[in-house]
């Protein structure tokens, strides 16, 4: 049965944290009515928080309208509710290396991808070419721009064109719809992209780049370069919450193992040094981009996702994961809750 959230105070969401929780990660979401109520309060509880900063490391995103703020839910069901700038364009920047990484590990397999890429935390961040020379090379995994660049460069095709089409399509499958790439975007982070260029290099330098390195790093910027929308993101969540199928197309586009991979990579990667925190405050994987999306997956439920560009330290929005955390908690998304069973069965649930 549903796991309804009690709401015991008002619609701006004016609850204290702890004693809101009330739902656990079993179960199904809540009736269509409840989750568009949450989605609204989640908006009006964080569209006036002003903290973080828009990334400018891209001059082109630094144009970004910091006030623009998105929510977006799409059940495995292929039901969508949307609250606020759902509709708003952006660059998919990193959330693009966790749908690649999927693509990757359908066409090579489990064992091949986790060799190659790795799959634990660098407790660094996403660029740090530190980390790198700390593990000899090893890009340690696909969350970090070294293992996306890794990753991108593993994809099937024998060139440049050939990898971007595959990457293109794919990401496309996974939203549902066809991915236009910002051609501003792309030139602008080319111009600006020094330090992916020198850390395709180094990988090269270690002997683990199998591909041109500046076509590498091409291939990664374009990636990152694809627009979406947070209605879209939502979709490409849903997906990997669904055994690796659209819920709203029926599009099967990774196999459930493969799904579940991504979704254990996401988990303690997604955040890059912050995934820790992310997962003890949110208890779910996810990834965040620089310009200010991110994807929250509850496996078996569906895909959330929001649009802020204001990101903390680490690169992830702070709207965004004020919201996730809220809506985790009020539609019992939470992995890692639990009921004893007694208190379970009289709750008839
Ligand atoms: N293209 C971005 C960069 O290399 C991707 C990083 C991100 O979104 N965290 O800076």
């Amino acid at each position: 049965m549903a796991d309804s959230p009690q709401e015991p105070h008002d619609e701006l969401g004016q609850v204290d944290d702890h004693e809101a929780t009330e739902t656990i990660s079993t179960g199904t979401l809540p009736d269509a009515e409840t989750i568009r109520r949450l989605l609204r309060q989640a908006h009006r509880r964080y569209a006036g928080n002003d903290d973080g900063a828009v990334a400018d490391h891209i001059p082109a995103l630094a144009d970004a309208d910091p006030g623009l703020f998105g929510i977006s839910l799409t059940s495995i069901e292929g039901d969508v509710y949307s609250v606020g700038d759902t509709a708003h364009t952006f660059t998919i920047q990193s959330i693009s290396k966790a749908f690649v990484f999927a693509l990757a590990c359908r066409e090579l397999g489990h064992e091949p991808v986790r060799n190659t890429v790795g799959v634990n935390n660098t407790g660094l961040p996403f660029d740090s070419v530190m980390a790198l020379e700390l593990n000899g090379g090893h890009p340690m995994n696909p969350m970090v721009n070294a293992g996306a660049l890794a990753t991108s460069a593993l994809v099937p095709g024998e060139d440049l064109e050939a990898k971007w089409n595959f990457i293109r399509d794919g990401l496309s499958r996974f939203a549902g719809r066809r991915l236009e790439l910002d051609e501003d975007a792309w030139a602008s982070e080319q111009a600006a992209n020094q330090r992916n260029t020198g850390i395709a290099r180094l990988l090269e330098s270690h002997g683990r780049m199998d591909f041109d390195a500046a076509d590498a790093t091409d291939l990664f910027t374009r990636q990152c370069s694809l627009l979406v929308t947070a209605e879209d993101l939502s979709a490409m969540g849903a997906t990997l919450s669904a055994g690796g199928v659209n819920p709203v197309t029926g599009d099967e586009v990774v196999g459930p193992e493969v799904a579940r991979d991504t979704l254990a990579v996401l988990a303690s990667t997604g955040m890059y040094e912050a995934s820790g925190d992310w997962l003890f405050e949110i208890g779910l994987p996810a990834k965040s981009g620089v310009s200010g999306g991110v994807v929250t997956v509850s496996p078996g439920k569906g895909g959330l996702a929001t649009y802020s560009a204001p990101l903390d330290d680490a690169g992830t929005s702070v709207r965004g994961q004020l919201a996730a955390g809220f809506l985790s908690a009020r539609l019992g998304l939470n992995l890692f809750a639990s009921r004893p069973a007694a208190q379970r069965a009289a709750r008839g649930d």
